[in-house]
């Protein structure tokens, strides 16, 4: 629906409590029925870290790094906004306390103050609300996720942030949404409302009463419980609504509806058509039904059993599975001890990106494996790398391996070591620093008659996505994907790469990076230096996760 007044509306998005009980998930199921209602939704993460993008953040701790088209490094809540919204962030639409701080600083070291004192407000606020409108720009709704609890120290000038911003767009055209948790004490066997209580106090206090409030419980609560903070918070009870826990993330936006927040949704955005939940719909019956066949899929990991770590991948192995009418069953397989046993016992093997030396030999070798016993493969980035390697050494070059095993002072660096991987030449010298890597959306040129150009090109239907994709005049594909990557393939070693088992199906456009490899003579071998699983949508999954998964569903 075209916004006719041309004026965005804005959703901020607080939590109460406990971090990490859904905010995330609650904010995007908001934004996935305004845009079932026909809006142009976009989403923003604010987050108080010091750090300036999230590039360098330890995967375990903090799950995987998502990364946007135009190259930033990310928390892992925007790949959740890409899925339920489909649509694709961008730099903007991550602002943290690290980066504000940076670019304040730096402002101010060139002289851009004249002379002012520079300070938390108005100058970190008001450079917040510049980033807010620029991620808003051209949608009819803006939702705002703010990390953390409020409260924290590290993130009070976000909430003045969000505060004054009703002051400039006018307090109508802002909805603020807390979501607070309520947590079960198991030995008076009650629910307790007073930390929520508490938050929403603290909210007060810093000039914000918020105009929905959602209760996130184990299980459903009674009503009595929302009318308590209601009261207790001086907000109307319809606002204060109950978001119990449930299996998939994807059913959440059911749960909001029947929460009864749609009127208020309807109140703030001025009409009351129905959302059109029908591909929603469709999908919630093909993720939560029992199908008939189960496929098994080995995930050859570092971080084994943490699924936040490479959570596209699996939420794209998961919906693929969907699509097929299939059960997934990921067995996480461990790339420090991986067993053929363990890679024999599954229907394909997925290796996904990783950094570093730990783990790597064990990715080598489920590359030979799959290889050898023509095993399903996808390998995702240091997937494809570690395919090259294995390639390379059954080509002859015992010695393959990759130079950034080197920056491991526990390599033991083969007499016959050969750079098969290498580092790319504008990456030299900056291995450990932040926001350098080759990062977001390149072209790849697919080459004609190979299965990667054929499994991009075919099935571009409703099950498909994408996304930038145009057959060129030569029969070549050009697809664009994302990428975060510091190393590539050495095409000095590409003779020993293709007697290994595998050609290159697709090179940068002036040919000087692979982008895929192939094995022509295996039922389904692919590797990609890209990251396609940033871009697959539970609604349109990625070709080459739709493929593979077609592929075991086949030969199960
Ligand atoms: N470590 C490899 C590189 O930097 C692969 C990166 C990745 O898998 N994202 O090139």
């Amino acid at each position: 629906m075209a916004n006719k007044n041309t004026k965005c509306k804005y959703i901020f998005v607080t939590g109460g409590v406990l971090s990490g009980v859904g905010k995330g998930i609650t904010a995007a199921s908001m934004g996935a029925i305004l845009k079932a209602k026909g809006y142009k939704v976009t989403m923003q993460k604010c987050d108080p870290y010091l750090n300036v993008d999230a590039g360098l953040l330890n995967p375990v701790e903090h799950g995987e790094c998502f990364v946007t088209h135009d190259g930033v490094e990310t928390d892992l809540d925007l790949g959740h906004y890409e899925r339920f919204l489909d649509f694709e962030t961008n730099k903007y639409s991550i602002t943290l306390s690290g980066g504000i701080y940076k670019e304040l600083i730096e402002r101010e070291r060139a002289g851009g103050f004249h002379g002012k004192t520079v300070q938390l407000v108005p100058h970190f606020t008001d450079l917040v609300q510049e980033k807010i409108r620029k991620a808003s720009a051209g949608s009819d709704i803006h939702i705002v996720e703010i990390g953390g609890t409020v409260g924290d120290y590290e993130g009070l000038p976000f909430i003045e942030a969000i505060r004054l911003f009703a002051n400039s767009v006018g307090r109508r055209n802002c909805l603020y949404l807390s979501v607070v948790y309520v947590p079960w004490i198991n030995t008076s066997k009650e629910l307790k409302t007073k930390p929520a209580q508490n938050a929403l106090k603290d909210l007060r206090g810093f000039g914000i009463i918020p105009d929905i409030v959602c209760v996130r419980t184990e299980k459903p609560c009674d009503r009595k419980i929302c009318e308590k903070i209601a009261a207790f918070s001086g907000i109307s009870s319809d606002a204060v609504v109950n978001l119990p826990d449930i299996q998939s993330v994807y059913d959440v936006p059911f749960n909001v509806l029947k929460s009864g927040v749609l009127e208020i949704l309807n109140d703030f955005v001025g009409d009351d058509k129905q959302p059109d939940m029908k591909k929603w719909e469709k999908f919630s019956k093909m993720r939560n039904k029992n199908h008939d066949q189960t496929i098994t899929v080995g995930l050859v990991a570092k971080y084994v059993g943490n699924e936040d770590t490479y959570i596209c991948v699996t939420e794209a192995l998961k919906a693929a599975a969907a699509h097929h009418d299939v059960n997934l069953d990921i067995k996480w397989i461990n790339a420090e001890t991986v067993t053929d046993e363990q890679l024999a016992s599954v229907d394909g093997i997925v290796v996904p990106g990783g950094f570093g030396l730990r783990g790597v030999e064990g990715k080598i070798a489920a590359a030979t494996y799959a290889l050898e016993h023509d095993k399903p493969y996808l390998g995702l980035c240091l997937g494809l790398q570690a395919a090259c390697i294995a390639a390379a050494r059954r080509g002859g070059l015992k010695g393959a391996g990759s130079e950034e095993f080197l920056n491991d002072e526990n390599y033991k660096k083969p007499k016959d070591f050969k750079n098969v991987i290498y580092i790319m030449a504008d990456q030299k010298g900056k291995e450990q620093t932040g926001g350098t890597m080759r990062l977001g959306d390149y072209d790849a040129i697919l080459k004609k008659g190979t299965k990667t150009a054929a499994i991009y090109q075919k099935e571009y239907d409703d099950k498909c996505y994408i996304d930038g994709t145009e057959p060129l005049k030569s029969g070549d594909v050009k697809v664009v994907e994302r990428h975060r990557h510091r190393y590539e393939v050495n095409q000095k070693y590409l003779k020993e790469i293709e007697k290994g088992g595998l050609i290159v199906s697709g090179a940068s456009r002036d040919g000087k990076l692979v982008e895929f490899v192939e094995a022509p003579d295996k039922t389904f071998f692919i590797a990609t230096q890209a990251h396609p699983e940033f871009k697959s949508r539970p609604l349109a999954v990625h070709p080459l996760f739709y493929h593979f998964v077609k592929t075991l569903t086949i030969i199960s």
